[in-house]
């Protein structure tokens, strides 16, 4: 458990939540600043701050209990369709230094700010930079 980390607090039980499913390794509540109706997060109860340093047997479980989730979220809410959303770092938004997943119901047209427009890249510049990622791929 890390100090002052909110999630852990949850885990502990400090902090209550919305629960809607849990493991022996895994946390599921509702995020109470929902972007749709039906936004739940899924945690490790083991304290990691993001996917760089999570373990794999966390990350895997993480990942089995949102797609359990996610089933859960389509059969009650029937949503337009759902991200599976993880975030690492300000600038990508992550507010809370402990691992999550979204588990995002999505509306047709709801114009969610993490929406792009396709626009086609420079073939050059990515066939260039996939060379210089899977050289780093340890
Ligand atoms: P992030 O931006 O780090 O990917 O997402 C953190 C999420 O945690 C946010 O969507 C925020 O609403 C949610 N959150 C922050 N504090 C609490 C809390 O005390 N309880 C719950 N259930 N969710 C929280
Ligand atoms: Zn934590």
């Amino acid at each position: 458990m890390a100090a002052d980390c909110i999630f852990c607090k949850i885990v502990a039980g400090e902090i209550p939540c919305f629960k809607v499913f849990e493991d022996e390794d895994t946390l599921a509540f509702m995020d109470i600043n929902p972007v749709h109706p039906g936004h739940v997060l899924v945690i490790p109860r083991e304290h990691y701050p993001n996917v760089f340093e999570v373990s794999d047997e966390a990350i895997a479980a993480t990942a089995r209990t949102a797609r359990r989730v996610a089933r859960a979220v389509r059969a009650t809410l029937q949503p337009d369709g759902m991200n599976l959303l993880q975030c690492n770092g300000e600038a990508a938004a992550q507010s809370v230094l402990h691992f999550h997943m979204h588990v995002l119901p999505r509306a047709m047209n709801d114009r969610a700010a993490l929406n792009w427009p396709l626009k086609p890249g420079n073939m050059d510049e990515i066939q260039s930079l996939s060379k210089r990622i899977a050289r780093a791929v340890e």
